[in-house]
């Protein structure tokens, strides 16, 4: 249990950083020609992009902890607390895909690593009137026989996710320091 609390706290701090600058708004007209083809240039990692989730691999131990940080928009498709019957059962949907989402991950290797436990943080707007822009921070945490023999990871993110556009991934590893972004014609990193 510690582990994994040490895990999350790190996950926690790494979401913090990430969240400076916050919050690049997407529904401006040049993020429109971004969705048919021409796209802007990358924005700094950890930025608040709709369609780009950030992704950290921590260890600790036998234990690899995959922490996700992703724009509510992706997921259910608006960013405000919902109105509507039909809205709030599309963000419980939203959230509860997630709880279930080892099964969007498939560790590569023979780390021999079993789904653990996950944790789903809610966006704190889903409450607030006043609320615009939210992230949803999943952790999703694995226990491995043998994690130094995983040697990568792919996705079904996208599949899962047609607004997702792109996934920022950082691999902290005891013996692994890596950087990769996907996307869903490259939903896979090894190292
Ligand atoms: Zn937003």
């Amino acid at each position: 249990m510690k582990t994994t609390l040490t895990l999350l706290a790190l996950a926690t701090l790494l979401c913090a950083c990430q969240k400076q600058p916050d919050h690049v708004h997407l529904h401006e007209p040049a993020a429109e020609h971004a969705e048919h083809g021409e796209h802007p240039p990358a924005a700094a990692l950890g930025q608040h992009q709709h369609g780009i989730a950030q992704l950290a691999l921590l260890q600790q131990q036998q234990q690899l902890l995959l922490s996700a940080t992703l724009p509510a928009e992706t997921l259910w498709g608006f960013e405000r607390m919902p109105n509507t019957a039909a809205e709030h059962a599309q963000v419980e949907r939203g959230l509860k895909q997630l709880t279930a989402g080892h099964r969007f991950f498939r560790l590569l290797g023979n780390g021999h690593c079993q789904p653990q436990s996950v944790e789903i943080i809610k966006p704190a707007g889903l409450t607030d009137p006043n609320a615009n822009h939210m992230e949803v921070n999943a952790n999703w945490l694995w226990q491995c026989q043998d994690p130094a023999q995983v040697t990568g990871f792919s996705t079904d993110l996208f599949k899962h996710y047609p607004a997702l556009q792109q996934l920022q991934a950082q691999i902290l590893l005891e013996q692994v320091n890596h950087g990769a972004v996907l996307d869903k014609h490259n939903n896979q990193v090894e190292w």
